[in-house]
């Protein structure tokens, strides 16, 4: 299995319950520095798990074609991970309006991501989880977006 994370905020609990599992790929694109303050490049996993956790810190103001070149690199540490189920750790706080980011998101890069989300778990299982989104017009027209992607 493998859980990829695109919330603004790091999936710290996420990363601790299998940090040290290596059947489990993790993988989370955040702001850095930003609350909840985990989330280091340096965090690949341990023991078992050493490899298996993969993390984007990245800095508040991030350009979107910078943000989806580490969203392309996840994507690619999951095609290489060969998950048989993906979890999608949805967070729209990453929308550029969210008053918890500074994130350049929109409701376009929601689609794209649903997309090749849609690609990546071709002839597996996906399940997307709603997380953060605190502009409740940003979210709910992002996850309009996210989901009319997948039709
Ligand atoms: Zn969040």
């Amino acid at each position: 299995m493998a859980i990829l994370d695109f919330d603004v905020h790091h999936g710290n609990g996420t990363q601790d319950v299998f940090y040290e599992r290596g059947d489990v790929f993790f993988t989370s694109l955040h702001q850095w520095p930003h609350y909840p303050g985990t989330g280091a490049s340096g965090d690949i996993g341990r023991g078992e798990g050493e490899g298996s956790n993969l993390n984007f810190p990245l800095p508040g103001g991030t350009d979107e074609a910078t943000w989806f070149a580490c969203f392309e690199k996840a994507l690619e540490s999951i095609r290489e991970f060969d998950p048989d189920f993906v979890l999608i750790s949805s967070g729209f706080d990453s929308h550029r309006n969210d008053p918890l980011g500074d994130f350049p998101l929109n409701e376009e890069s929601f689609a794209r991501i649903s997309k090749d989300l849609v690609a990546l778990s071709e002839g597996k299982g996906m399940v997307s989880f709603l997380e953060g989104g605190y502009n409740l017009e940003a979210l709910s027209g992002s996850v309009n977006s996210y989901l009319q992607a997948q039709l």
